[in-house]
């Protein structure tokens, strides 16, 4: 029975090597209940990248507190249905549930029906978000990919490359790192 375990042990490790696997849902950080619509087209073609311009997060502790901060904020102060972003990542590397897969964001107005919004805590101007969080993001694009919750044709861009929005986010620092991921459009 031991072995038994072990194995089991082993196996279920094996399979959960990617971020989908890994997902900090709505209910673990305290999410407030919303309610939420899908995108028009499903899977979305997009993934896009946004820095929060506020503070990092070092601990699972503290980014669960900053997910419900921003939750806070984009309701009560930006009169949104909830949270503006589908997934977010701190310092950690743990990939946050925001809206979450398919569901229609509030991050960028020409992206919001076709791509999904991922944040950054922090600000990424000058600063590099930590090696967890860019590669715990860009191994979580491929397995969102593979698991049918974005397109296999899909873009991989920045808050800049929204036409309708004139902005700086993600900041320098980030858009020069995502610029060299795979699939990266300038302006999608
Ligand atoms: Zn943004």
């Amino acid at each position: 029975m031991k072995v038994f375990i072990v194995l089991a042990t082993l196996a279920v490790s094996a399979f959960a090597q990617t971020p989908c696997d890994n997902i900090r849902t709505r209910s673990q950080w305290g999410s407030r209940s919303t309610s939420l619509t899908w995108m028009p087209t499903q899977p979305p073609t997009g993934f896009a990248v946004h820095h929060t311009a506020g503070a990092r997060c070092t601990t699972q502790a503290a980014c669960d507190t900053q997910m419900r901060n921003i939750q806070n904020f984009h309701i009560n102060s930006n009169g949104w249905a909830d949270i503006g972003y589908n997934f977010c990542v701190g310092d950690p590397g743990q990939i946050y549930e925001g809206r979450g897969y398919g569901r229609q964001g509030a991050h960028a107005p020409g992206f919001n029906q076709r791509a999904l919004g991922h944040c950054f805590f922090g600000d990424h101007s000058s600063v590099n978000p930590t090696a967890a969080a860019l590669s715990n993001t860009q191994a979580f694009i491929n397995c969102a990919r593979d698991r049918g919750f974005l397109s296999a044709g899909h873009w991989v861009s920045t808050h800049r490359g929204d036409r309708q929005s004139n902005t700086a986010c993600p900041g320098q620092a980030l858009q020069n790192q995502v610029a060299t991921w795979p699939r990266f459009v300038a302006q999608p």
